[in-house]
């Protein structure tokens, strides 16, 4: 009798193993960071072998720490970063470079040179996705072009690449399985969303010989059997973390919408079977569906300072001393008094798109004070998921009807509270915030008929905390007026007009 899926929760800082039940119930996790590499300033790697290893531990003691026999396992699902990219030796298995992870700007000059080279509208028509470092494909090439011997033995097919999805699953089936999912290859900037293959012109634009590639499939699909602790189970779901997450929120109808209030902040809103080609600066990414389900797609956009702008206050300004505190200092002021604080750090992402942009805190007055500043942080992160918000609003014309949140800052209800407020939208937070692992699992589950279908899933999340409108239009209206001037001041204090970096 089969009683359990295994996900591998693949991140960037560590490698983790989750199980679930049959209700969606976390049975076991374990977890092993793994080292992050700077070898140079905006080069970031791993080691592959590394990641593996961590991986493979922690699923071992997953299982180990309880008295599950891995027999009763009945699929494994895989969810991981995004973009990072891994280019190996299919014969020796060994990477021939570390993992250039999403974070890294090497290419940046590349991507420039695409852009001035006028390929903007070509890929972003055909992948959905605007030129960027943040991609895989200028990653591969920069493998190719500055490893000795690699574009040779490229040519020669003697080269994979993969996300670490398939470098997962490569090494997991012992080098019998190279595949990988929609979700992730639609962050390859290789990948035609609407075809659902590679793009040849863009494989020569960036040099990338086709037989490097993994075959691309339905996130909930069968990818093969591996041996684990002398079970054979059954892998049966890949996808993206940020669309692993969507689909663990049940996000299933277009015109769902979740956010992860995170580190940053990633929103997606599903958007059916129509690539939505955005207006403001949003991305257009593959969903995740089953094997013989059409397309889906979903709009993405992130907010680059979120759960980030509570350890500057942490941190930097020492004005609480843990991320925790900000919500009972927040809630010791009925309003901002008038002060915005726009963390721009590093400019300014969608709808703005102002790189030289610089934090700044408006409205400052002799009254303002810790909860003034921590209320202001707190706003500051709903403000800029509803300038998301009103994005796909104004994108797709689809009305929006409630927010699903997750992540570690979906913990304050301050902030969940303000983001109804402001968004006028119902915000709803399910008992378990590990929506990523989850929709792994899920994907998993319904393959294997663990799970019947998506109905099911449903009735297995239950929402834990809701939040309602509580402002009138007229407040709203005034509190993102105010937001929006301090957004202006801080694309005013543009940083290379003197004064900035
Ligand atoms: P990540 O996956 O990006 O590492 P997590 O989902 O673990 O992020 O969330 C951590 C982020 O959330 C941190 O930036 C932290 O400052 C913020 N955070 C955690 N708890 C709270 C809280 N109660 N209130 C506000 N922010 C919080």
């Amino acid at each position: 009798m089969k009683k359990y899926i295994l996900t591998l929760d693949e991140g960037t800082t560590s490698a983790r193993a989750i199980i679930f039940d049959r209700f969606g119930n976390t049975v076991s996790v374990a977890q092993h960071e793994f080292r992050q590499l700077y070898p140079l300033a905006s080069y970031v790697e791993h080691d592959p072998q590394e990641i593996f290893t961590k991986q493979y531990t922690a699923m071992t003691e997953a299982v180990l720490k309880t008295d599950i026999d891995p027999l009763e396992i009945a699929a494994i699902g895989i969810t991981n970063q995004r973009e990072t990219t891994v280019v190996w030796n299919k014969n020796t298995g060994e990477p021939v470079y570390n993992a250039i992870v999403w974070q890294c700007r090497r290419t940046t000059e590349f991507c420039e040179k695409l852009i001035a080279d006028g390929y903007s509208d070509y890929i972003s028509d055909t992948t959905g996705l605007k030129i960027d470092a943040y991609f895989s494909g200028t990653k591969i090439n920069w493998i190719l072009n500055n490893v000795e011997g690699a574009k040779a033995a490229a040519k020669n097919g003697e080269l994979l690449f993969g996300t670490i999805d398939t470098w997962l699953l490569w090494k997991l089936s012992g080098g019998k399985i190279h595949a990988t999912d929609y979700t992730n290859a639609s962050r390859t900037m290789l990948f035609d969303i609407h075809k659902l293959e590679f793009d040849k012109k863009l494989l020569d634009i960036l040099d990338i010989p086709e037989s490097m590639l993994p075959e691309v499939k339905p996130s909930a699909h069968f990818f093969g059997e591996i041996q684990f602790m002398g079970a054979n189970i059954p892998v049966c779901s890949i996808a993206g973390d940020q669309q692993s997450a969507l689909f663990g929120q049940g996000c299933f109808m277009e015109g769902d919408t979740k956010n992860t209030y995170g580190t940053g902040c990633f929103l997606l809103m599903n958007t059916g079977n129509s690539a939505f080609k955005s207006q403001n600066g949003l991305i257009t990414t593959l969903a995740c569906t089953a094997d013989n389900e059409s397309p889906q797609y979903a709009l993405e956009g992130s907010v680059f300072v979120g759960g980030a702008v509570i350890q500057w206050l942490r941190d930097e300004l020492k004005i609480i001393k843990t991320a925790i505190e900000s919500e009972r200092l927040a809630n010791k002021t009925s309003s901002n008094g008038g002060v915005y604080i726009v963390p721009a750090f590093s400019g300014l992402g969608a709808p703005y798109w102002d790189m030289r942009a610089r934090g700044t805190i408006c409205g400052l007055t002799r009254g303002s004070g810790r909860p003034e500043l921590a209320r202001a942080a707190l706003e500051a992160i709903a403000y800029q998921s509803e300038d998301l918000l009103s994005s796909m609003r104004a994108d797709t014309k689809i009305p929006l009807k409630t927010l699903k949140a997750d992540g570690g800052a979906a913990a304050n209800n301050f902030l969940m509270q303000f983001q109804s407020d402001v968004s006028n939208i119902t915000v709803s937070c399910p008992k378990s915030l590990e929506a990523t692992a989850l929709g792994a699992a899920f994907l998993a589950g319904l393959t294997v008929g663990f799970w019947q279908d998506k109905s099911e899933l449903l009735s297995l999340i239950s929402a834990d905390r809701s939040f309602s409108p509580k402002i009138s239009g007229a407040e709203r209206e005034k509190q993102l007026l105010g937001w929006h001037k301090a957004v202006n001041a801080a694309k005013a204090f543009n940083s290379e007009l003197g004064g900035g970096d």
